[in-house]
């Protein structure tokens, strides 16, 4: 691994959209010595800049030239964009952290949430990959877990929020919520279903051979990279919900040794980035709302799973911002532990 400055040049790949601009508040807010920033999009954003400690930062249209004479370059614009300009980017000396789902299952390229498998970050050859929202929010909360406890199956269904499919659809569940309410049609043109008052299937493909689509096999791949257990049983069911942010999860959790809620109270208390809530006698667990703009996954609803007599099964649930600790958050955690 190269030595970086502590003091890096600093670029974003998409830095108009939902993850990109999440990127720009994380930068902010958690004060990142960067030396310089640059932002990129496509020619639809040419002309635009966006703030940055209350300066304007003007948008670049993205070219292979433009990439030099940076050390960190955050992409955040989709594979396609990722494989064609991320190898560029390394090439001109920068280290890339990829938001896309590009080079996440490459075996030369780690796959890291900084709370789980920190140490993966310095076998990178250039590029280090974000994982999947999903799988990030599910590990943070599992790995202490699955320290204290080897676990040996997950069973996760998934309410998954609109901005997980980015800006465009944040807007589309706004205007088809109006459209909805006025009682007028509206064409959808992201999504491909109707997305007020309704939920369905995660909308990507479909593998034949496995039932399962695209989201799902990448959460069930990624968690397995992220927590270095191959053999990890777990299927995952993938669903969007009408929610403007923040994705939540029912997990059902078997562990190799008999387990309490109490046991997962307890480690949960104290684990990196978890916030326990889950207050039974109000009612109270995690919610997409009070997980929105929050670093930290939510984590509640914890009890045993009584369709496991042995007593090894726990269920719980979480809820996370996925355009932060599921993206934006966990990239710049990765940047600063290559400076720092
Ligand atoms: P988005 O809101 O649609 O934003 C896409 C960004 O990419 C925009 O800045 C867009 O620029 C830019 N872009 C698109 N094509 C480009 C091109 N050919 N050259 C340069 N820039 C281009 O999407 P998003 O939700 O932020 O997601 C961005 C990436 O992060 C995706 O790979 C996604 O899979 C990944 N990701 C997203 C989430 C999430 O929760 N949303 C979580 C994890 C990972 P213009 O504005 O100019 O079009």
């Amino acid at each position: 691994m190269s030595t970086l400055s502590p003091h890096p040049r600093v670029g974003i790949v998409g830095a108009t959209g939902a993850v990109g601009g999440e990127l720009l508040l994380c930068l902010e807010q958690r004060n990142f010595p960067l030396a310089s920033l640059r932002l990129f999009a496509s020619p639809r954003s040419a002309g635009r800049s966006l703030l940055f400690r209350h300066a304007p930062v003007p948008v670049e249209v993205l070219t292979e030239q433009a990439l030099a004479g940076l050390d960190i370059v955050l992409f955040s614009a989709g594979s396609a964009t990722s494989r064609q300009f991320a190898p560029v980017a390394v090439a001109q000396g920068a280290v890339v952290i990829d938001n896309s789902s590009a080079f996440r299952m490459d075996a030369d390229v780690p796959l890291v949430v900084p709370e789980v498998n920190p140490e993966a970050i310095a076998t990178h050859r250039g590029i280090i990959a974000n994982p999947n929202c999903v799988a990030i929010v599910a590990t943070v909360p599992l790995w202490p877990l699955h320290r204290r406890n080897p676990i040996q199956r997950v069973i996760a269904a998934t309410y998954q929020a609109a901005s997980g499919a980015g800006a465009a659809a944040m807007e589309e569940l706004r205007e088809s919520t109006v459209a909805y309410l006025a009682g007028r049609e509206y064409a959808a043109r992201v999504l491909a279903h109707p997305y007020a008052f309704n939920l369905f299937s995660h909308d990507t493909k479909v593998d034949p051979a496995t039932g399962y689509n695209d989201e799902e096999t990448k959460v069930m791949r990624e968690m397995r990279k992220i927590m270095g257990q191959a053999n990890l049983r777990i299927g995952v069911t993938c669903i969007r919900v009408p929610i403007l942010r923040a994705h939540s999860i029912a997990l059902t959790v078997e562990f190799a040794d008999q387990v309490t809620p109490e046991e997962v109270r307890d480690v949960l208390a104290s684990a990196p980035g978890v916030r326990l809530v889950d207050d039974v006698a109000h009612n109270h667990f995690p919610m997409p709302r009070e997980a929105s703009g929050q670093d930290d996954i939510l984590v509640g609803r914890i009890r045993r799973d009584v369709s496991d007599p042995s007593g090894r099964s726990i269920a719980l649930f979480v809820a996370g911002d996925q355009l932060l600790k599921g993206a934006a958050l966990n990239a710049v955690q990765i940047a600063e532990k290559l400076v720092g």
